[in-house]
């Protein structure tokens, strides 16, 4: 199995890149933040609780969260393996996917890490926002709680997975396709190494 965390703050291109990866790979996606949307979309109760979290560019509760990427990973016994995208973003989220990976015998196999300037993260954000119909990109305070949250809270998970020998830091800047060859450089490198 191959398992990957897409990692970066929000705009860095996890969600563009995954789409790729997932297709060339054969992996199972699994986007938290897209899983949220789709449980706001239909009301759920998970959607009512995790609305104001998001609309403020907070996080969603670890609990909820947890438990929400665990039912997906269980409903996939016959994944080849995962991408998980904006999972985790916390140490207790880390922990609880190695915890769970292991119940299936199986771990992360690497961490890449999109490293794009803060600029460019605020630019590409506000223009994603004029379409995505998304709230938490249309407003320029939100998009900056969410770059704050990432740097206080998520960030520091790279030192999580430098520590595993995981991380893989990968230039988020230049075009969609040349991002996407230096994320397979590094997906095929591994390979190599564990054949
Ligand atoms: P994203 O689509 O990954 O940018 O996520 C959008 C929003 O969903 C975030 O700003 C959080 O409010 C929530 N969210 C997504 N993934 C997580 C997570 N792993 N932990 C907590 N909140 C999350």
């Amino acid at each position: 199995m191959i398992n990957i965390v897409i990692f970066g703050p929000p705009g860095a291109g996890k969600g563009t890149q995954s789409a790729k990866l997932l297709d060339k790979y054969q992996l199972v996606h699994i986007s938290t933040g897209d899983l949220f949307r789709m449980h706001m979309k239909e009301e759920t109760e998970l959607g009512k609780k995790a609305k104001s979290f998001m609309d403020a560019g907070n996080l969603v509760p670890d609990s909820v969260t947890i438990e929400m990427l665990k039912d997906k990973v269980q409903a996939h016994p016959e994944a080849r393996g995962f991408i998980f995208d904006g999972f985790p973003r916390t140490t207790q989220q880390a922990e609880a996917l190695d915890a769970l990976l292991s119940t299936l015998s199986t771990s992360i196999s690497v961490c890449l890490s999109l490293q794009v300037p803060d600029e460019e993260l605020i630019k590409r954000l506000l223009e994603r926002g004029k379409t995505s119909g998304r709230a938490d990109d249309a407003n320029e305070e939100v998009i900056q709680n969410r770059l704050n949250v990432y740097m206080r809270e998520t960030s520091p998970l790279q030192d999580f997975y430098q520590n595993q020998n995981k991380l893989s830091a990968v230039n988020g800047v230049g075009t969609v396709d040349e991002i996407f060859d230096r994320l397979c450089e590094s997906i095929d490198k591994l390979s190599a190494q564990t054949v």
